[in-house]
């Protein structure tokens, strides 16, 4: 019997890692990092495999070596990379690395060195997110310098890309600023006389909705997992993740009576109370304190009072509710159960978040 647990579909994310390929006539990268987005990253990389998968994007080095471990062979690229990491260790396992400045070029050139084969690197163009990648005042410098190291043996430039700051809102503006700057950038790649065979640009929502920013890969992430990245769009993606968890006590409480910590909510008539076993330390989201909501004894209802540690209360009215009855926060949305759009507007945050912050050490992934 369980007590509370996330269910993961993997059914849905081949579904949705179809739908995407089908969407395209680029690679695909299935970005599998922060474990999946909470699904999972082993068990999402290998669903996302079967389904046409060609690339995993992950951010860390130790991601990419997780993978490598769990035995996925496929191509992986890892991008988050702080100064004095072992990289010759992703270089032998057979790890892409984005490179986005001199010092990095270094280390990886060292790190092939080590490994006695050259760093397979994508370099990566800042376009206007002022986050990763080489601005573009620097980027000739480093074109030039990863030139020198490719022709010296010591570097294989595979990939060119950069990354999006409005994709979420088609139609900004930045978007189409963002690909001109993308292509003076590629102009200047090939008057360096790098010849790479990726050019990728498209997370979700630019795989979803601009063709245009293909290129050779598109590397979408929320989107395998069945979320839309843009609001009020569905793009006929099915989500993977459901929260739940079974009622541990029940209660009946007078009109008046003041809910979890700080009594920040009053009941207003005498009540049943449901208490769910699942807090903040399990990735309910605290600001989910009387605006989360959740599908119990039939009905759709709201956290009553504090959000703790462990546990959360739902008052349920005159309605029966029983220690055992399940408590969905959320899911596909299929049978009424609200959904992690619901709980990301709820709380004010985004979908991404609410669906990374479950799965962790203490609810159980249970995988369909
Ligand atoms: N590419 C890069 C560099 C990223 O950082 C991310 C995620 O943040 C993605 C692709 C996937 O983005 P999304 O989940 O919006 O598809």
């Amino acid at each position: 019997m369980w007590q509370s647990e996330v269910r993961v579909d993997l059914d849905a994310i081949r579904e949705n890692v179809t739908r995407l390929r089908a969407g395209t006539g680029a690679e695909l990268m299935a970005v599998v990092k922060a474990d999946g987005y909470g699904h999972g990253m082993i068990p999402s990389a290998r669903a996302a495999l079967d389904a046409g998968a060609d690339w995993l994007g992950v951010c860390t080095l130790d991601e990419a070596l997780t993978l490598r471990r769990a035995g996925l062979d496929a191509p992986v690229l890892a991008w988050l990379l702080a100064p004095g990491l072992p990289l010759h260790e992703g270089v032998a396992a057979g790890v892409d690395l984005g490179a986005a400045s001199l010092t990095q070029l270094d280390e990886m050139v060292e790190a092939g060195r080590l490994a006695e084969r050259p760093a397979r690197l994508h370099l990566k163009v800042d376009t206007g997110l002022a986050r990763g990648g080489a601005t573009v005042a620097d980027w000739p410098a480093l074109l030039e310098a990863a030139a020198k190291a490719q022709a010296d043996g010591l570097v294989e430039v595979v990939g060119v890309w950069s990354h999006f700051v409005y994709a979420d809102l088609p139609g900004h503006p930045t978007t189409d600023r963002q690909l001109a700057v993308f292509h003076e950038a590629l102009d200047m790649v090939e008057r360096a006389g790098l010849r790479p065979r990726y050019r990728h640009l498209a997370n979700s929502a630019a795989t979803l909705t601009r063709p245009d920013t293909h290129f050779d890969l598109v590397r979408p992430g929320l989107a395998t997992y069945g979320l839309s990245p843009v609001a009020g769009e569905r793009f006929g993606l099915r989500p993977a993740m459901t929260a739940r968890a079974r009622v541990m006590l029940t209660k009946r409480v007078p009109a008046g009576s003041g809910v979890s910590y700080g009594h920040t909510y009053l009941t207003d008539a005498d009540a049943n109370l449901a208490v769910v076993p699942l807090g903040y330390a399990d990735g309910v989201p605290r600001h989910a304190s009387n605006t989360g909501p959740v599908q119990l004894a039939g009905r759709r209802r709201t956290v009553s009072g504090r959000v703790c540690m462990d546990q959360f209360v739902v008052d349920c009215g005159d309605d029966p509710v029983v220690a055992g009855d399940v408590a969905t926060l959320f899911g596909p949305g299929a049978d009424g159960e609200p959904t992690a759009d619901d709980w990301a507007e709820a709380v004010g945050t985004i979908n991404y978040e609410i669906v990374t912050r479950f799965g962790g050490v203490r609810v159980p992934r249970v995988y369909d």
